[in-house]
């Protein structure tokens, strides 16, 4: 069997504040391009609900809306990214979303000799996120999902510690802008115009 070598992978960061539909979008570019894709806080959600030494490590983190310790998500990419060689390539999902990450991340990378090739970001007005994230944790039972004040401050922790990150990439010509107010196609259409170039 035929598998892209290593470094004709693509790696695509999808990046956007808690709430920009990111998930929801991942889910349906893996379909169309045949990817693999990686959610931090699925990977986190899970060590949690399995009680792993992990999980129990970042869950005051995650209740209070905080990040988890940029050290464990790093192995976490780390770890997967060893273990994700046969595929066209990679959605990122929550990750890097602070500058240190973004700069292990580079590393991480260059191992395989592969590196990012574009950061789309998914732009939504603040009131929205809100609304949708209290619509979500209405049947997603995440409790970081259910109470305002959390939504809040991962929204403030947001613009804090992550909205920086797109300048890393900007720097490195690597991030485009996507409006992600619409229909779920209409977005998804902008996401692939965008890939379609690379
Ligand atoms: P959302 O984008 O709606 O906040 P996620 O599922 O991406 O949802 O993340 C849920 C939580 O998991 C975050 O609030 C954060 O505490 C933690 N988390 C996810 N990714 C990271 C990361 N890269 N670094 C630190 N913490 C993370």
């Amino acid at each position: 069997m035929y598998h892209k070598k290593i470094e004709e992978m693509i790696n695509i960061v999808l990046f956007g504040a808690p709430g920009c539909g990111k998930g929801t979008q991942a889910h349906k570019l893996v379909e169309k391009y045949n990817l693999n894709h990686v959610s931090t806080g699925d990977v986190i959600r899970g060590e949690i609900n399995r009680q792993t030494e992990l999980g129990l490590s970042m869950k005051d983190y995650i209740a209070r809306g905080e990040l988890a310790p940029d050290s464990l998500v790093i192995d976490i990419i780390a770890d997967y990214v060893q273990s994700h060689r046969e595929s066209n390539g990679n959605i990122f999902d929550g990750f890097p979303r602070t500058t240190p990450q973004a700069e292990a991340f580079d590393k991480i990378l260059d191992k395989s000799a592969m590196s990012v090739d574009i950061m789309l970001e998914l732009v939504v007005p603040e009131e929205e996120l809100v609304q949708r994230i209290l619509l979500r944790g209405k049947d997603s039972g995440r409790a970081d999902d259910a109470d305002e004040g959390v939504i809040r401050n991962r929204i403030k922790v947001y613009h804090e510690q992550t909205a920086v990150v797109a300048d890393y990439y900007r720097a490195q010509g690597k991030y485009v802008k996507i409006d992600g107010v619409g229909t779920i196609d209409e977005i998804f259409g902008r996401l692939c115009e965008q890939i379609d170039r690379l």
